[in-house]
Parts: structure tokens; C-alpha cells; sequence
């Protein structure tokens, strides 16, 4: 318990820290809006700051990140000040925790953090947190010009959490052959305000000739199963209900279907890569028939194929599936699993999707982040890019677990399959043979800027999700960014090297807040979204300054987590962190106004 003493120190007394900062703007002759405006500080956090209400901050690093903004703007030391901020802090949780260790002094969770060794974890993470904020800080300059801005508008009413629609898979893959045959069970209850008198399924392979084939499908409203009328089109599946759905009823859906997987192409990059099969292993990424979003205002959002990006739109559900595989096939896919001799057992809530690949060549490794789990599956030539693939992931994860809050899952999956890409899955990244070919052993390598980029997607995209036809900036280019973000943290000599590959030699040009199905190509598709995409973010932080920017990000996620977000939730909630005038970025990357 030793440790305990790196805790408890004589320290500033509750309401002193507050008071000083008061104190000396006071003796400037400065009023809190003076302040705010010169700082870009929101009014209501200047006021938390001085009336030590540390709760409104999101986080230690967001409350931190403006205390050291308005310290430096007052001339005092801010080093100082946060240090004292972290005293005050930790005197306050030693309490907390030391209630907690004597309340349950007889066993330990999973999760708990009571004990003497979270004590001494607690210290580590702060330390960490600490000596990674500074790489933030170094770029952040305190504006103390004045900007003229709109006033933060008050409030965020978020849609209300989309829960409650169950999958049950029963799946029978022939490896050999490329063909799955599968029970599907949906439970949906009616939770729009309207009367349904009928459903939507969103059918991704659909696209493919004969590859998806309806076997049967029954739906059951009353306790009777009853054969519906069903209308295929495109990649959607109407199924007309025997009678309407009322607004909180619920209806099963039993589906019985057969999958004959595409060949997927090497040199393929995008939502085509993601499902087929390749020589040596088979991707089941959008594979099942799964409900469409429903949007008060227009009804069910049934999909259209477009050849570019990755053109789905899922709301979160939950996902029980069992997979018989050819013996000696392995399977990797999303949430817990467990094996049993050929079968593979996964259960995931609250999933954005459910994905897996199989092969049985795979080798496995795996590393632990604290309470995830990060399984690797690579071809036995890429045993050490693998090994890459895994790390980066998991450091990945610990990085945007502390900037964006707690990864959801238990376990964290990265596949190699074979296509020249990568696609994201809710706890699983497909990655493509190409980049575990060509890894050359530094840091440079393509792999782990790629894998950081995916595995910021179990935040943007999977967390908060978004409508990735109409707005895919709104996952692409915070994604892009993280792995900036991962760079800065853990590679920072090649933060240049980054911008010059990642972004600078395309020269990229375009919007980012076009529709997807405005590109011709994944090329112009990359260039816009994704590469002006990261642009946008670097000066939206530079706007911002980094507290804001870093405060914001995570407040996003924890306000749409496990929804769709639009970009005016974006753009609304930016406003909530600072008075910057966003419009010159607007007008920079965006083909349409946004902001009021
Ligand atoms: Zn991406």
C-alpha cells in the first residue's frame, strides 16, 4: 500500500485553486466574458474552473486542457496550476477509493477497480495521461484574439437509443464449396411512433447473381407463423405483414436462406472485398439480411448498391450466432466466442453489425488490453506483420479508449483476408494480404497507419454511427485523423512522414461532405473524404484549440453513442466548445452550409 503516499499530500485546500484564478482576473480587470471571448473558453466552463465544479468537464484531460488555457492567459504558471489540480483531484478519488476497498474488501469483479494494485493503476494511468497530453499541447497555441462567434447553442436532444432488435444466426458454412446455409431469426418491436405495414430488409448480397437464395421466410405476429408476400429489389427485401404493426409491437421474422460466395478480386478495395471468397480464406462482411434504419420523416432507408466506398447504414442490434465451419476452419468474428470442436459460438450486444472470415490457414496470436482482448489472424508467411497488426491494434485501442471513452466489447479482432483494402465490422477490422505483403519491418509500413485508421472505426462507425452513402466524412475523416492521433502519441517522428504519404502526395482536392454516389471513383472518394477529410480535422483543431477539439470528440461519442449522428449534430455540439468562427472551415471543405 505504499503507493497510497504518491496520493496524499498536503495540498491546496478545497475552493483555493478556484479562488486564485479569480483572484487574478479580477486583478486584471478582466470580466468571465472578456475572458471567454479572448479564449475561446465557453463562459459556463471559466465558471466551472473558478468554482471548482470539475464535473462538468467530460474527463480529468478536458478539465485540465482548460485549465491550462486559462492559466496561461492569466500569466500564471499552468504547469503549476494543473499540478495542483491533479492534487486536488486525486485527494478527492483517494477518498472515494478507499470507501470502495473497505466496502468490498472480500472479492474482486471483473471491472473493479478496488484494491490496492488499482490504486497503484490509477496512479500509472494518470501518469500516462499525463506525459501523452503534453504531445497534444505541443502544437496548441493560447489565441488570445478575440473571435467573434455565435453564442453556444444551449442544449443537444439526441434521438432517443435504437434498441432492441435481436439476431439469431444459424449458420452452416461448406468452406470448400463457398456456400453457407442459414437460419435467421429477426425480433423487431415497433418502437417509431407509426403503424408498419410492412418491413425493410437491407440484402447486401442481393447484388451478387444467385448468391442470396430465399429458401423460406415466415413472419409471426400472433403466435402463428404466417408466409408473407415479399418484394425484392435491388439490394432491399420488402416483406408485407399479414396485418399492420402497431407502434410497440413485436413481430419475428424466420428467415431460411442460402449464400454462393463471389470470387473476390486481389485488387479489390472497398465494400467488394468484404464479401466472397479468396483463395485462402472467406469474407462474411454484410452478408445477412439485416433491417433497415427506420426515419420518421421518409420511412424505411432501403439501400441502393453503389460500386463505391461502403455504401450501409445500420442501426445497432443484438447478435447471437452460431457457425458450423468445415473442420479445421477457423473462424474470427465479432464479440465473445467460443469454440466447440467445428463450432463457433459469438454473442455481441449492441453491435453496428456482425461480421467474420474464416479460413484454415490462420494462424492466432493475442494480446491483452486491460479487459479486451486483441485476437490477430494472419497467413503463416505474415507471421510478423501479424504480430504488427495486433500491436497497433492494441495500442490503438488503448489510445482512443482514453480520447474518445471505453471500447464496448470484450474482444478486438483483426483478419487478414485477401483484397487490396481494409474494412471496418463492430470488434472486427478485415485487412488486406496486400499490406501484410509488403510490411518491411519499420514504422513506416502501410499496415499500421491502416490499422489505427480501422480500429478508430469501433468509435466512428460503431459507436456513433452515421449514414455512410449521404454523410461518410462523418466516419471517414475523424477515423483518418486518429490515426494521425496514433502517430503523434506513439510515433511522433513520423508524424510528417505521415501527412506526406497519407494525405499531402495525392494532393487532394474535392469536398468532404459529398454523397457517395457523387464520386466516380474510390480515388476522387478517397481524395475528398478521407484525405481532406483529415485536413478538415487538423484545422477544426487548430479552431478549436486542443482542449476544445479533444473535450468535444469525446462528449460526441458519449451523446451518440449506439445512434446515428448527422453532420448538424456535429457541427452543433463543436459549438458547445468553443466561440471559433467555423465558417471560413465550412466554406474551405464543405459543398453546403451546415451552421445557421
Ligand atoms: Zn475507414
Amino acid at each position: 500500500m505504499g503507493e497510497l503516499g504518491l496520493w496524499l499530500g498536503d495540498g491546496l485546500g478545497m475552493g483555493e485553486l478556484g479562488k486564485q484564478l479569480q483572484a487574478i482576473r479580477k486583478e486584471k480587470e478582466l470580466s468571465l466574458t472578456e475572458v471567454a471571448e479572448a479564449t475561446r473558453i465557453p463562459l459556463n466552463y471559466l465558471q466551472a474552473l473558478e468554482e471548482e465544479e470539475f464535473d462538468v468537464f467530460t474527463s480529468d484531460v478536458h478539465a485540465r486542457g482548460f485549465l491550462r488555457n486559462y492559466a496561461t492567459f492569466l500569466g500564471l504558471d499552468a504547469e503549476e496550476i494543473v499540478r495542483q489540480y491533479d492534487e486536488l483531484r486525486s485527494n478527492s478519488r483517494v477518498k472515494i477509493e478507499a470507501t470502495r476497498v473497505s466496502a468490498s474488501a472480500t472479492g474482486r469483479t471483473r471491472r473493479s477497480m478496488a484494491g490496492a494494485d488499482a490504486l497503484l493503476g490509477l496512479v500509472i494511468v494518470a501518469l500516462v495521461a499525463m506525459s501523452g497530453y503534453s504531445v497534444y499541447l505541443r502544437r496548441n497555441h493560447v489565441n488570445a484574439t478575440p473571435t467573434p462567434g455565435p453564442a453556444p447553442t444551449p442544449t443537444i436532444t439526441p434521438m432517443p437509443v435504437y434498441e432492441g432488435t435481436m439476431y439469431d444466426l444459424d449458420v452452416n458454412l461448406d468452406y470448400v464449396k463457398h456456400t453457407l446455409a442459414v437460419k435467421q431469426r429477426i425480433d423487431y418491436t415497433n418502437t417509431t411512433s407509426e403503424t408498419l405495414p410492412n418491413l425493410m430488409l437491407n440484402v447486401y448480397p442481393n447484388h451478387y447473381r444467385r448468391s442470396f437464395e430465399l429458401k423460406d421466410v415466415k413472419v409471426d405476429i400472433d403466435g402463428e407463423q404466417i408466409q408473407p408476400e415479399v418484394f425484392p429489389l435491388d439490394v432491399t427485401l420488402r416483406v408485407e405483414l399479414p396485418r399492420a404493426l402497431q407502434p410497440g409491437e413485436h413481430v419475428a421474422v424466420l428467415l431460411d436462406y442460402a449464400l454462393s460466395l463471389p470470387q473476390i478480386s486481389p485488387d479489390e478495395e472497398f465494400s467488394g472485398g468484404g464479401f466472397g471468397y479468396s483463395k485462402r480464406s472467406v469474407s462474411l462482411g454484410n452478408w445477412y439480411p439485416v433491417m433497415a434504419p427506420y426515419r420518421e420523416d421518409r420511412g424505411w432507408y432501403g439501400l441502393k448498391y453503389f460500386p463505391v466506398g461502403d455504401p450501409y447504414v445500420t442501426e445497432v442490434a443484438d447478435y447471437n450466432v452460431t457457425i458450423t465451419a468445415t473442420e479445421g476452419v477457423i473462424v474470427a468474428g465479432t464479440g465473445q466466442g467460443v469454440q466447440e470442436g467445428s463450432r463457433w459460438h459469438y454473442k455481441v450486444d449492441k453491435a453496428r453489425s456482425f461480421a467474420f472470415a474464416a479460413s484454415d490457414k490462420y494462424e492466432t496470436s493475442t494480446s491483452q488490453v486491460g479487459d479486451v482482448t486483441v485476437h490477430s489472424y494472419y497467413f503463416p508467411n505474415n507471421a510478423e506483420a501479424g504480430e504488427v497488426a495486433r500491436d497497433t491494434a492494441a495500442r490503438a485501442l488503448e489510445l482512443y479508449d482514453e480520447l474518445y471513452g471505453t471500447y464496448p466489447f470484450t474482444d478486438y479482432r483483426v483478419a487478414e483476408t485477401e483484397f487490396a483494402g481494409a474494412m471496418e465490422f463492430s470488434g472486427l477490422t478485415f485487412l488486406g494480404s496486400a499490406f501484410y505483403d509488403q510490411y518491411d519491418g519499420t514504422t513506416r509500413a502501410p499496415l499500421i497507419p491502416l490499422t489505427a485508421h480501422e480500429v478508430a472505426h469501433q468509435w466512428f462507425f460503431g459507436l456513433v454511427g452515421n449514414d455512410q452513402l449521404t454523410e461518410p466524412w462523418l466516419d471517414e475523416a475523424p477515423a483518418e485523423y486518429s490515426s494521425l492521433l496514433y502517430y503523434e502519441r506513439y510515433l511522433p517522428d513520423d508524424v510528417e512522414w505521415w501527412w506526406l504519404y497519407v494525405v499531402d502526395q495525392w494532393a487532394p482536392t474535392g469536398k468532404i461532405d459529398n454523397l457517395v454516389y457523387v464520386f466516380r471513383d474510390n480515388r476522387e472518394y478517397v481524395d475528398a473524404v478521407y484525405r481532406r477529410g483529415a485536413q478538415f480535422m487538423r484545422d477544426l483543431r487548430t479552431a478549436m484549440g486542443d482542449p476544445a477539439f479533444f473535450g468535444f470528440l469525446k462528449e460526441y461519442q458519449r451523446i451518440y453513442a449506439y445512434r446515428l449522428a448527422k453532420s448538424r449534430d456535429f457541427f452543433a455540439l463543436v459549438q458547445q466548445f468553443t466561440t471559433a468562427d467555423l465558417v471560413p472551415l465550412q466554406e474551405e471543405y464543405f459543398r453546403q452550409r451546415i451552421l445557421p
